[in-house]
């Protein structure tokens, strides 16, 4: 007698299934964790735009070191955020260079080419 592999049904089904979800989710849809680099250059953002408020505000020099715990009343929560891929604070930075990373130079290169 010969035996013939065949996919069991509950199989198939369910990678049709799967085949279906991501059709209908988009890429980085908010059922998928956001990757450490995004949350970091979201944080990075939110600090320059921060910095940007508090630079038309006091009206200092555009190369002027400015630390983000001093942003606090710029963001929101009314926290400096931090870089998911470790405990250290951005570093001070100021308005014309943005803020750093100081866990990876990707995600300080994924802010710089996403406002240029
Ligand atoms: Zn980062």
């Amino acid at each position: 007698m010969q035996v013939i592999l065949k996919p069991h049904k509950s199989v198939l089904c369910v990678c049709a299934l799967n085949v279906f979800i991501a059709l209908l989710a988009p890429s980085g849809g908010c059922s998928r964790k956001p990757s450490a680099q995004s949350v970091c250059v979201q944080n990075m953002q939110q600090l320059w735009e921060a910095a940007r408020a508090q630079f038309r505000v006091r009206r200092g020099a555009d190369d002027l070191l400015i630390n983000p715990s001093e942003l606090t009343n710029y963001l929101r929560g009314g926290v400096a955020p931090i870089c998911p891929l470790g405990t250290n604070p951005y570093a001070p930075f100021s308005y014309r260079e943005g803020p750093k990373c100081p866990n990876s130079d990707a995600h300080t290169q994924a802010l710089r080419s996403g406002r240029s």
